[in-house]
């Protein structure tokens, strides 16, 4: 059986991934590995309704039984863990560790959700009338539309999933129209875990979490459902701002998880050996097709000259080619689109001055002439031009001098994203300033480590453009839920707030 079979077969997917309209083609060789049926905008009442019916049953399933559905979930995806992560890399490219990491990702956030489940906590509130009592109170918010990008295919659903699930939610998930496979393979592992939360005598109901297959269309059918009180949308800048003014048309609730142009200082007093390591694993990890891809490198004078050779050196190392290969640090852009818009970001970039100190080329890998590979660049830049300010889904980096700190913070809050940021310092004056008020303007800003790789622990977000969402860790929980204040009287009177008299 070829290969790429055998990582389907793996999941069971053979039969599903066969016959459809929506065709799948793998980034490592261009080669077909599927055809999906697609839905139509058509479908969408009917999934929502469905939805709704589900909520209504799961908001009464209490808190921490919902938190042992969720561990049943994270269990199946330990048990297949390497071939959802396999099938990562089949469908998106990510080289294999990375592949494996994006479902440990998912077995990290069904973990903290399973806690979170016995931890959804409100406030009580002191009130100013006596023998009152005030108390805050989070209920289940309803059925969450969840829009996926194709460069986390599945770790971006399990993030709102095992959130959602424990808050009450129910769910109805369009991943990328790039990346069908591995959203109906997270489908077939929910599907087990209802199965084996059922036989441990535990009530779930039906189509708690719905599959929407399909592109832009069916996106727009599904966020404009009323029936959806959130949509959580990842996904570039032009798609948040099309959904963003859907859902608020309809005043309904968006978290918005978008593009992002993200820098490093490096200071005089840095660590350079640290900062060429961060470097690397952040500019060119995943073929700079993370929304927390390194893309801009603001470089103190006196160190630029030492950094700028050591750096080109390090790329000239880099391992590129099959993502399934083991040594392979480098894998494929997802398609011909990519790869244009990265040749397209370099013209630019030499029409505004900028020095292409290496890479950019596409590389021609024998047996896989169907993909897209690229040398990741490096882009020395005058000054932070139009296009440094833009966001490209590709692996260039563009680097800029600066003489004095606060120039370097003026410069890394200088473009429409706001996600992640860090700066590479050996003084706590700088560090500290880099993280005060007056300091980096994004949801992420970091010390003496890249933008990118982040734990599920704390809040994932970023503002300005990037959307001001926040996923994952800390109190991000309560955006799948509502708020309700609740005032108990146990008094005899009915005193008002304010000392307002209004006796007959
Ligand atoms: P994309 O915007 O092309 O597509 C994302 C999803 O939105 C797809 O499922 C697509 O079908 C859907 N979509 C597009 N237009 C829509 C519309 N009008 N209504 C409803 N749905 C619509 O993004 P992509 O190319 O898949 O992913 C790359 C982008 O995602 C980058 O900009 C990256 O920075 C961003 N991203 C952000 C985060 C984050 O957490 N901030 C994470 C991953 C990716």
């Amino acid at each position: 059986m070829n290969a790429y079979l055998e990582i389907l077969e793996r999941l069971n997917l053979t039969a599903q991934a066969q016959g459809g309209d929506l065709e799948v083609f793998s980034p490592i060789d261009g080669q077909k590995i599927g055809a999906v049926t697609q839905d139509k905008p058509a479908d969408i009442g009917k999934i929502a309704a469905q939805a709704e019916a589900a909520f209504k049953a799961w908001r009464q399933v209490p808190a921490p039984v919902r938190g042992e559905f969720v561990r049943l979930l994270g269990e199946r995806l330990r048990v297949h863990k390497a071939a959802l992560g396999a099938l990562v890399t089949l469908e998106c490219g990510k080289i294999a560790s990375e592949g494996l990491g994006e479902v440990q990702e998912m077995i990290d956030i069904c973990d903290f959700a399973v806690g979170l489940s016995r931890q959804l906590y409100g406030l009580t509130i002191a009130s100013e009338r006596p023998e009152h009592h005030m108390r805050e109170m989070w209920h289940p918010l309803g059925p969450v539309a969840i829009v996926t990008a194709f460069n986390f295919p599945v770790a971006v659903w399990a993030w709102n999933a095992a959130l959602a699930l424990v808050c009450g939610d129910s769910l109805v998930w369009k991943p990328s129209e790039k990346t069908p496979l591995t959203a109906l393979a997270c489908q077939k592992l929910f599907d087990e875990a209802v199965e084996e939360f059922r036989r441990a005598g535990h009530d779930i109901p039906d189509h708690l979490s719905q599959l929407v297959i399909g592109g832009r269309d069916v996106g727009q059918a599904l966020v404009e459902n009323e029936i959806f009180p959130l949509v959580s949308a990842t996904g570039s800048v032009p798609m948040g701002r099309a959904v963003g003014q859907v859902v608020a048309g309809r005043l309904g609730r968006s978290l918005l998880e978008l593009g992002g142009n993200n820098a490093m200082i490096v200071a005089p007093s840095a660590d350079l050996d640290m900062a060429v390591r961060a470097i690397l694993f952040s500019a060119v990890g995943t073929c700079g097709q993370r929304c927390t891809s390194l893309r801009r490198l603001i470089v103190h004078e006196d160190v630029y000259d030492v950094l700028l050779p050591r750096l080109s050196s390090a790329y000239e190392q880099i391992r590129i080619g099959n993502p399934l290969e083991e040594g392979t640090l480098i894998g494929p852009l997802i398609d011909e689109g990519a790869y244009e818009e990265m040749q397209t970001a370099l013209k630019q970039a030499r029409a505004q001055g900028g020095d292409v100190v290496c890479g950019g080329a596409r590389l021609e890998i024998e047996g896989l002439e169907g993909g897209h590979y690229v040398r990741p660049a490096i882009v020395a830049m005058p000054a932070q031009s139009e296009i440094v300010r833009h966001e490209t889904f590709a692996p260039i980096l563009y680097v800029l001098k600066y003489k004095d700190i606060n120039e370097a913070i003026r410069m890394q809050n200088d473009v429409p994203q706001g996600l992640s940021s860090c700066v590479f310092t050996g003084l706590v004056k700088e560090a500290e300033r880099f993280l005060s008020a007056a300091g980096s303007d994004c949801g992420i800003a970091n010390v003496n480590i890249g933008p990118s790789g982040a734990e599920i622990g704390g809040a994932f977000g970023g503002e300005k453009e990037t959307g001001g969402g926040r996923e994952s860790g800390s109190d991000s929980w309560k955006a799948y839920m509502r708020r309700q204040t609740q005032t108990i009287n146990f008094s005899d009177a009915l005193p008002l707030a304010q000392g307002v008299k209004f006796d007959l």
